[in-house]
């Protein structure tokens, strides 16, 4: 039996992060993967980094346009120069990893007890003993039970569409959250014909409710169409076309396909783990229970990113293991403390988000003061031709200090960066109001959003 000082179960964004750190630093050190495909985990291999790819390309589709025959070799292509990408980045994370000094294990591991850890592997079972363990499994598709669904072989998954040789003629989209406008946005560029099913009333319901109108007007100016109060009730395959079975507003109806994409969210990642077995508890939603430095109800056990069941995202994954750092060297670091987490969803434009909308602001007591401006007053949007959009930012009238920032245009990825600095370092909005910007950017609008501040 192998003994080691540390021992990671997956290969994300934290794991593999700390466990570069720890092997750095002299500590016996193992890494345990299910998959090599996975290398480098969730974010290189099916998800942030292959979708953005596949949304450059699908811009530049859009931008050559051209006929059927056009537009499948574009997303043909697009697809191959994804798969160049993730292999490569695939080898890279891998060659890093073991650089660094860490073991990279293949296999699955399941916990035996608070230090032994089985890991199935090609040859056989392999049982690790580890003074700390460091859970960091991710997530995966949540998949719901609807008649037909499973079978079909028109359905997908984010991670299958990914791997299409045919761009479908016609998409649908069952889940309007973050991950399906994305898909939505980029098949809408590649020229498919996009429908979104979403079962609420309120498009975008978390979200600021001008900037949600606002993306909903843009996708529907581009084609996207969405159903509002609309659930799936069966799946029904037909020779050359699948048939789904609707229910809006009370009333049935059927909607034709191509291909059916199911983006109704993800859960964290514990098949075959059994974390039960070390005494390891869990949370009411079935994700792995920490304390605020990422402890689990184990002393030596530790756990990062999607698999906690918090925000599902690749940079907190990574501050995750900064948390774990400190919480191992006694620094101050915990989830408590990490400042205002933005976030952004990369459809064309993208729109981004950190802090408070006006209405959590309102109904958390403040008073206000509200700036808005479209996307065309800025003169990089007129000349990038992306004038679609609208930024708002929310203010504490009070201390003059930045309260949530909702950017809908071009570059707010970038954008909303420069905002969470200003909000973590509690700036007074003049200091961007008055901010010395190069031109022509999309970020010296915020010359103008903040003169605009009522
Ligand atoms: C389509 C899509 C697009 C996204 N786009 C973005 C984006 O643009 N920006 C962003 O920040 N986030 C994005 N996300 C979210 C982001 O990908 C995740 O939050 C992030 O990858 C989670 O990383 P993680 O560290 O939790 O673990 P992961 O990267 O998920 O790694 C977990 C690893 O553990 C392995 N594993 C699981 N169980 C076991 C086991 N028992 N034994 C051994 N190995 C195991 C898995 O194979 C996997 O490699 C996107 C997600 C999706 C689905």
């Amino acid at each position: 039996m192998k003994t080691y000082d540390n021992l990671i179960i997956g290969f994300g964004k934290g794991g593999k992060t700390l466990a570069a750190s720890l092997a750095k630093a002299g500590q016996r050190t193992a890494l345990v993967e299910k998959s090599p495909l996975m290398y480098g985990g969730t974010c290189i291999n099916v998800a942030c980094l292959p979708t953005k790819s596949l949304e450059n390309s699908a811009r530049q589709s859009a931008i050559q346009g051209g006929d059927d025959a056009a537009r499948q070799l574009h997303f043909r292509q697009a697809i191959e120069e994804k798969r160049r990408l993730t292999a490569m980045l695939r080898k890279k994370n891998y060659d890093k990893l073991v650089s660094s000094g860490v073991e990279v294990m293949d296999g699955e591991a399941s916990f035996l007890d608070d230090h032994h850890v089985q890991v199935l592997t090609k040859e056989g079972p392999e049982i690790l003993e580890a003074h700390r363990i460091f859970i960091n499994t991710g997530a995966k598709p949540f998949v719901p039970d609807i008649p037909g669904l499973k079978q079909s072989p028109r359905v997908y998954l984010s991670e299958s569409i990914m791997e299409l040789e045919t761009l479908p003629r016609r998409l649908v989209i069952l889940g309007g959250g973050y991950i399906g406008l994305e898909f939505a946005s980029m098949f809408a560029n590649f020229g498919s014909q996009v429908t979104i099913l979403q079962p609420n009333q309120r498009f975008l319901p978390r979200e600021d409710l001008e900037i949600a109108d606002a993306v909903e007007t843009s996708l529907a100016r581009r084609g996207v169409r969405l159903m509002r109060n609309t659930a799936l009730k069966e799946v029904r395959d037909e020779a050359a076309e699948t048939v789904l079975i609707l229910k809006q507003d009370e009333m049935d109806s059927e909607l034709r396909c191509d291909a059916l994409l199911v983006a109704t969210g993800r859960r964290p990642q514990l098949d075959n783990l059994h974390p039960e077995a070390a005494g390891i508890a869990l949370t009411s939603r079935g994700a792995i229970a920490v304390n605020e430095q990422l402890k689990t109800s184990v002393d030596h056990i530790w756990a990062m990113g999607d698999v906690t069941g918090g925000l599902q995202f690749t940079y907190i994954s990574l501050d995750d293991s900064r948390i774990v750092t400190d919480a191992l060297n006694s620094g101050p670091r915990t989830t408590a403390n990490r400042g205002a987490v933005p976030y952004s969803v990369f459809m064309d434009p993208p729109f981004s988000r950190v802090g408070l909308s006006e209405d959590e602001a309102r109904s958390a007591g403040y008073d206000l003061k509200i700036a808005r401006i479209p996307a065309a007053a800025i003169p990089k949007a007129q000349v990038l031709r992306k004038t679609d959009g609208l930024l708002k930012v929310i203010i504490d009238a009070k201390t003059d200090q930045i309260l949530g920032a909702h950017f809908f245009c071009e570059e707010s990825h970038e954008m909303i960066n420069l905002i969470k600095l200003a909000m973590d370092a509690k700036l007074p909005y003049p200091v961007l109001r008055d901010g010395i910007y190069t031109h022509p950017t999309m970020s010296e609008g915020l010359n103008d959003l903040f003169a605009a501040v009522l």
